[in-house]
């Protein structure tokens, strides 16, 4: 029997193989390779995806964060409120601009607790990044009114996101910016390095243009210090192409993580929930496994099946982030969940015969 791998690109891949390698030869024989005609279709069409007025090819998600605080001129002495369980990027796109992340702890759908960033507040404080963690939108209603309330900006880290959405209305037309990340393994993943942010303010994103082309909106005249953080033609097309079927590519997330969900009955593990004012499109499906996560994770990998922990060290203890100060034990819900988590096999062409393996296998742990 063949390993069950966590994630399987290749899968993905040759389910829309003839129109990836059309769109991939059609560019090669354009003879023009970055921020051309895909690019500026792909910011169009991803625009009107999200349901917003413009969006910004970018070369990274980490890309779209920094330069989303940097744009909106974040910086030193500047705090920001992010939750503390997160891919350790959306603190980078903070701290790259000297701001200072302040830590929220997380709810029971692993998005920033909302109840609890009001106390998080200071005089400092001049936005809130949120995260919404393995593809589940976080609770906008009420985050949104705490800006408008506290005169607060507001970033969407969507790198794990792409289609889910809070009431119908889609992450990454919230806040002033949405940040995206096309990183391979996304639920919108492109074949190399990609990213884009999304707006409705035509200055912030004229600006994010500039910034992403060393800060020149015409050549060779340098408005400020930018960055290069070009979308390649390549890239731009390859996702037209997926963009096309995304609705498709979550909705089979949607039936895999169902069937998970129906399947799944040891109860030794804690499945996910999806909270009422909110779509998840499985950019992970988390258990947690309180006491016991380790020799799961073990007693999976025996059976050939392969697992991932998103993430094992929150942000606060890495060793990058000693400088702040956040000692152990001040986070206690996110250090308990990086203890408990594991993700499950979950990818785009993943067969039910698969699936039945991890799910029979899962449902005999003993502890
Ligand atoms: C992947 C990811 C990023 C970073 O995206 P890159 O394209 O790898 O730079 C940022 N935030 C979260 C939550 C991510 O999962």
């Amino acid at each position: 029997m063949d390993k069950i791998m966590q994630s399987r690109l290749d899968r993905g891949f040759l389910k829309y193989q003839k129109e990836y390698e059309d769109k991939a030869l059609e560019v090669l024989r354009s003879g023009w390779y970055i921020l051309g005609k895909e690019d500026e279709a792909f910011e169009k069409e991803f625009a009107q995806y999200v349901g917003t007025d413009y969006a910004v090819g970018l070369a990274s998600g980490l890309d779209a964060l920094w330069l989303a605080f940097r744009v909106l001129g974040i910086g030193k002495g500047d705090e920001v409120i992010v939750q503390a369980n997160t891919y350790i990027a959306s603190v980078m796109g903070i701290t790259i601009n000297d701001a200072t992340p302040v830590f929220v702890e997380p709810d029971q759908y692993y998005q920033i607790d909302a109840d609890r960033i009001e106390e998080k507040i200071t005089d400092r404080t001049k936005a809130i990044l949120v995260v919404h963690l393995y593809g589940h939108s976080a609770n906008m209603t009420k985050i949104v009114n705490i800006c408008k309330k506290h005169n607060l900006k507001l970033v969407e880290d969507c790198a794990q996101s792409h289609g889910a959405c809070h009431e119908g209305k889609m992450t990454g037309s919230f806040g002033d910016f949405g940040c995206f990340s096309f990183y391979p393994s996304k639920n919108m993943g492109a074949f190399g390095d990609a990213g884009a942010v999304t707006t409705n303010d035509p200055e912030l994103a004229r600006l994010m243009k500039i910034y992403r082309n060393y800060g020149s909106e015409k050549r060779y005249y340098n408005m400020v210090v930018g960055a290069n953080s070009r979308l390649d033609e390549l890239q731009a097309g390859l996702l037209r192409v997926r963009l096309a079927h995304m609705d498709e590519i979550t909705a089979e997330r949607e039936a895999l993580a169902k069937r998970y969900t129906e399947g799944i009955n040891n109860p030794l593990v804690v499945k996910p929930g999806v909270a009422p004012y909110a779509s998840c499109v499985w950019h992970q499906y988390v258990l947690r496994v309180p006491d016991k996560r380790d020799s799961f994770k073990q007693y999976l990998e025996d059976n050939d099946i392969a697992t991932i922990i998103h993430y094992p060290i929150p942000p606060h203890l890495s060793e990058a982030y000693a400088y702040l100060g956040v000692s152990e034990g001040s986070l206690p819900v996110t250090e308990r969940y990086a203890k408990e988590v594991i993700s499950l096999p979950l990818y785009s062409g993943m067969t039910q015969e698969e699936q039945d393996r991890v799910i029979d296998c899962i449902n005999s742990f003993k502890g």
